[in-house]
């Protein structure tokens, strides 16, 4: 219909000097004779005609929740009618303060800017809490970074991970799970994820079921949680030793390599369950088995003990899910501490900041395995996926698998076929969108959650 109003157009642009002269200058009447285009496509050739630029008018704040998963997104709302864009700012701990964020702060900001300023409009966004950094704020800026850079997309009239640079892969290679209930339940779920086409699997170790050990932690967690007269709130009791978790995940990796064998790769997250010594043992006890990477074995806090485990051992390091600033990933990359950077988009700033790190650490050999749990909105996967999709040194992509829900709430998701990640589409921005109508069946339940862990004896550990 676009097409045939251009040709029409052009083919009466002779007999209609008037028209013509109106488009000339910019004006609409010749839009009214010849009927308008689509929004995107009047932007563009508002742009090309040298119109006034495009204003972001509204900032609407969009949570959801699906089962557990609680999202928070925006749409950036402009005076172009129709054209807008959408982004990730799921932060699920504390979603409610990011949606007040951007309401009572970011919102009175950017309306009346530019759309095209992405760079502008995020780093005074960043500087505009003075402090730098903060989760919340980060997470913040993220939903209307990623928004705009929608926008711009469709404005351009090409996918972002053109606007990127452009496509260096067909799609991207995926990681996923593997239930570690036995060690034959760990084999027969990597072998039917073989069988979906994955060659990358994350797990956890597999405990042995007739320990004694497993009872004695439950009954210290217990007494512990008892005693400390925190009922049943105690979040995520630490169960184990150093020791017992080590050997629980060597006899899971060397169950698989003598069953299933060496033409798959194999990590974990260790989510910082020993102790700095326990890593360096971990690390050492594992690098037989050639694990791919071995996520987050220290906190961010702990970022030291990384140059002790490069000299004993040569196992992939991947850490970066709890970034929140560039103080915490740069000694990382530039002194070659990690092979995999696991930065959370959203929790960085979005991705104007994402494809700046992205970029550092393609100059260090880092490859790029942004974090994808379902805590990332699927915006904030399809963000991840556009990136991937361009940069030169991405490593390994991680979630992404949406059920009937989501894709009914999240028009246009990415796709996975034989353990790889494709867009569903090449529409212009990032091809995805959200139906308010169906997250209107979907609303947040609570206003976010604890996330703080605690050790055998109830003393608080960190995550
Ligand atoms: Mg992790």
């Amino acid at each position: 219909m676009v097409d045939i109003n251009r040709r029409d157009a052009v083919k009466h642009l002779g007999g209609m000097a008037g028209g013509f002269a109106a488009v000339m200058a910019g004006g609409d009447s010749f839009w009214e004779e010849f009927g308008k285009p689509e929004p995107a496509e009047y932007a563009q050739s508002a742009a090309r005609r040298g119109l006034p630029p495009v204003k972001i008018t509204d900032v609407k704040v969009i949570r959801t929740q699906v089962g557990r998963s609680q999202f928070l997104n925006v749409k950036v709302l402009t005076d172009e009618p129709g054209l807008y864009g959408v982004g990730d700012g799921n932060h699920l701990e504390r979603v409610s303060i990011v949606a007040a964020n951007i309401e009572k702060f970011l919102k009175p900001m950017v309306v009346g800017r530019n759309v095209d300023e992405i760079e502008d409009i995020w780093q005074t966004a960043f500087t505009s809490t003075y402090w730098r950094s903060a989760v919340d704020a980060n997470n913040a800026m993220a939903a209307i970074d990623g928004a705009l850079w929608d926008i711009m997309g469709k404005r351009a009239g090409m996918p972002v991970y053109n606007l990127l640079g452009g496509r260096v892969r067909a799609g991207t290679r995926m990681f996923t799970g593997a239930s570690t209930r036995s060690l034959e339940d760990l084999e027969d779920s990597i072998r039917e994820g073989m069988e979906r086409g994955y060659q990358h699997f994350r797990f956890r170790g597999v405990r042995d079921p007739n320990s004694p050990v497993t009872e004695m932690n439950s009954e210290a967690a217990a007494a512990a949680a008892a005693a400390l007269d925190r009922g049943v709130d105690l979040p995520r009791f630490s169960k184990t030793t150093d020791a017992y978790f080590i050997h629980s995940l060597e006899r899971a990796f060397e169950h698989i390599r003598n069953t299933i064998g060496w033409e798959i790769e194999l990590g974990s997250d260790v989510h910082n369950n020993v102790t700095p010594a326990g890593g360096l043992i971990l690390a050492k006890a594992l690098e037989p088995y050639r694990p791919w990477f071995l996520e987050d074995l220290f906190t961010v806090d702990d970022w030291g003990w990384y140059e002790r485990v490069r000299e004993t051992s040569a196992v992939g390091l991947a850490h970066g899910e709890t970034f929140t600033h560039r103080l915490e990933w740069l000694p990382l990359v530039e002194n070659h501490l990690i092979d995999y950077v696991r930065a959370h988009i959203s929790a960085i700033g979005g991705l104007n900041m994402a494809r700046k790190l992205a970029m550092l650490c393609e100059f260090f050999n880092v490859r790029t395995s942004w974090h994808g749990p379902s805590n990332v909105s699927p915006i904030g996967h399809a963000i991840n996926m556009h990136l991937d999709l361009a940069c030169y040194n991405f490593g390994i992509g991680e979630g992404g698998n949406f059920n009937d829900q989501l894709r009914e709430l999240y028009p246009g998701l990415p796709e996975i076929r034989n353990g790889v990640r494709y867009p569903a589409n090449d529409l212009p921005g990032l091809g995805v969108d959200i139906d308010e109508e169906v997250a209107a069946k979907y609303p947040p339940q609570d206003p976010g959650g604890n996330r703080g862990a605690r050790s055998i004896d109830g003393e608080p550990r960190r995550p």
